[in-house]
């Protein structure tokens, strides 16, 4: 059997990390390694393994068995646990134990026990699942279908691993436990350990004959659709969990659940931070400056926005209600426009006397008849001697 990592480590976390800390680790190497977005071909043990130790350093009491006895704490395939093969005779005859299951007992007593019956119902792994969404699709909602492939119950022998019409019996070597007891001589005396049973390798039953789709595992891989309701108004990043849409549990326990990660994209038009909608509005100074109705882009159509003459470069106006929806709570943002002025570039002969003209009769200056001094006047002012 190979040796399981560290838990802490397979998530990159220090020992004494906090749950928000676990939490964060996990989202982030799961969205890495999901297999339905990583395609490498050891993604897949990756992700298991990452949702393996989430889910023991996730619940407090199987960390707190983790933490005392490590692996040995938690999975019931202990039989590689190196805890319990140090014991010698002499550890326990004056001790007072009763025997090997006293000990045993007081090593997993409280909450850990219940790992170590292979009998015990588990609810399965969740999963989680990218939707890529369009900036408009998170404004306004959209049904989509999700389709991944996932561990469901076996739907041949309903997840006993029996073929149909036979019954799995319990295994007769370990009584239906999953363990034995293995007692060896070595140069220090007597040593007891509990191993895996070898013959129905820790499940506790002994199937006669195997299901023919499972094999005898009780679950198989399948493609899953599920259908999603977007609601209007998600945002980049944010998360949506699916009850029992995740993998199927063990021993009759419940399905994990999924969790849905929306990425939205960006628009080429539009920016957003949460229910409002920013917009920037390029305008030409003819416009700026004698006033003009214009038409402005938002989501919900074009809207008519009446400019003011004299309207600066970075003058904001605001659309009631042409924002998005905002997903607690009542109503829709607004969309902010801000001008923009366009500064006319690459002008003909024509244009130039134009804006000669109209510089005379403003009285504006130009370059041709700027006050002395003035440009030494601007360069000590930006601090720098130009050379
Ligand atoms: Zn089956
Ligand atoms: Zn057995």
């Amino acid at each position: 059997m190979a040796t399981k990592r560290d838990y802490y480590e397979v998530l990159g976390v220090q020992k004494g990390a906090s749950d928000d800390e676990i939490k964060k680790a996990y989202r982030k190497l799961s969205k890495q390694y999901h297999p339905d977005i990583n395609k490498e071909a050891d993604a897949e043990d990756k992700f298991k393994e990452i949702s393996e130790a989430y889910e023991i350093l996730s619940d407090p009491q199987k960390r707190a068995a983790y933490d005392q006895y490590g692996h040995a704490g938690t999975n019931p395939n202990y039989g590689d646990a190196g805890g319990f093969s140090g014991f010698g005779n002499g550890g326990f005859s004056g001790a007072g134990f009763g025997g090997f299951e006293d000990i045993f007992e007081s090593f997993f007593g409280g909450g850990g026990g219940r790992n170590a019956n292979p009998n015990a119902p588990r609810q399965g792994a969740d999963l989680q699942y990218m939707v890529d969404l369009t900036f408009e699709e998170a404004i306004f909602g959209v049904e989509k279908e999700l389709k991944y492939k996932r561990e469901e119950t076996c739907h041949t022998c309903h997840g006993n691993g029996a073929k149909p019409g036979t019954q799995p019996e319990t295994c007769k070597k370990c009584q239906g436990s999953g363990t034995i007891n293995v007692e060896r001589q070595t140069p220090l005396g007597r040593v007891m350990s509990r191993q895996t049973c070898d013959v129905c390798h820790g499940t506790g039953k002994e199937i006669a004959h195997p299901c023919e789709t499972c094999h005898g595992t009780g679950r198989e891989k399948r493609t899953h659709k599920v259908k999603v309701n977007v609601p209007a108004g998600v945002e980049d990043d944010q998360q949506m969990r699916l009850a029992n849409q995740g993998e199927a549990g063990t021993n009759g326990g419940p399905y994990g659940d999924l969790y849905v990660v929306f990425r939205v994209a960006a628009s080429d038009i539009f920016d957003r931070d949460g229910s409002e909608i920013y917009y920037e509005l390029p305008l030409n100074f003819v416009q700026a400056a004698l006033g003009d109705e214009v038409l402005v882009p938002t989501v919900h159509g074009e809207v008519k926005l009446k400019i003011p003459a004299g309207t600066q470069t970075g003058a904001k106006f605001r659309l009631r209600g042409k924002g998005a929806p905002r997903l607690r709570g009542n109503g829709t943002g607004d969309q902010q426009v801000t001008v923009k002025i366009l500064t006319p570039k690459n002008l003909n002969e024509e244009q130039k006397e134009a804006l000669r003209l109209f510089a005379k009769v403003s009285g504006l200056s130009t370059s041709e008849q700027q006050p002395e001094g003035f440009f030494d006047k601007v360069k000590d002012a930006f601090g720098g001697k130009k050379k």
